[in-house]
């Protein structure tokens, strides 16, 4: 989407910069910002429609910022991770971070993460029907049909599909699917959240769906709006 606004939080200038540059080529507007405090202040001045956040930044850390923005913003953040930022990137997650990219990426990577991030947060209006690619959940009724067959979950199938589906194209951690599917007692069962999710794959495979939830290692899963999304 042309014109879209990027608000980049990042300190590596040479970093930075590529991203300006590219951004503005593809007919984005940046405003970058390169420690936390600033960021901040940007993010309530400019109003960006996504944020690009390094988490490692001179006065606080990105999980700090992503907290601050999500006290009082749905805007989709696309966290920035160094290799062997693991941890930190699922507490940016954890703290409503929607996407993360390891350093170094492509361009075209970090494009393709953009627009999904952007049709995530255009769609996710609460509907009672929700469709994504073949799938469609009927949320009043509890009906889920893949290519207008129905397919017949258990209530917590059903539940895990519906937090997976109506957050499509967003990585999930394994404590927040298990804190918002079975409770917070749960989170730490990884077990059960991996039974689960084998089941609903099988229930969806064998309706004829198309692989819709991918699993993101060591992190959680995503559930893929199409099958030909480039993630
Ligand atoms: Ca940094």
């Amino acid at each position: 989407m042309s014109g879209a606004r990027i608000l980049v939080i990042e300190d590596e200038p040479q970093l930075r910069f590529a991203l300006h540059r590219y951004l503005e080529s593809q007919g984005y507007q940046t405003r970058e910002a390169e420690d936390g405090a600033s960021g901040l202040a940007s993010f309530r001045s400019f109003k960006p429609d996504v944020v690009l956040l390094d988490l490692m930044l001179p006065d606080r850390s990105g999980v700090e910022v992503c907290k601050a923005i999500r006290q009082d913003s749905a805007t989709p953040i696309i966290v920035l991770s160094a290799l062997g930022d693991e941890k930190t990137k699922v507490e940016a997650l954890d703290e409503g971070a929607d996407d993360y990219l390891t350093k170094p990426f492509g361009m075209n990577e970090l494009i393709a993460r953009i627009r999904v991030a952007m049709r995530h947060q255009a769609s996710s209006a609460s509907a009672p029907i929700l469709a994504v690619g073949d799938l469609t959940m009927d949320l009043e009724r509890r009906v889920v049909t893949v290519s207008g067959r129905e397919v017949h979950l258990t209530p917590t199938e059903y539940n895990l599909l519906k937090y997976l589906a109506t957050n499509a194209g967003k990585v999930l951690t394994h404590p927040m699917i298990l804190r918002n599917v079975w409770g917070p007692e749960y989170v730490g069962d990884t077990a059960v959240l991996r039974t689960c999710i084998t089941q609903l794959r099988d229930k969806l495979d064998g309706a004829g769906g198309q692989a819709y939830i991918q699993t993101e290692p060591r992190v959680g899963y995503r559930f893929r709006p199409t099958a030909d999304e480039s993630l």
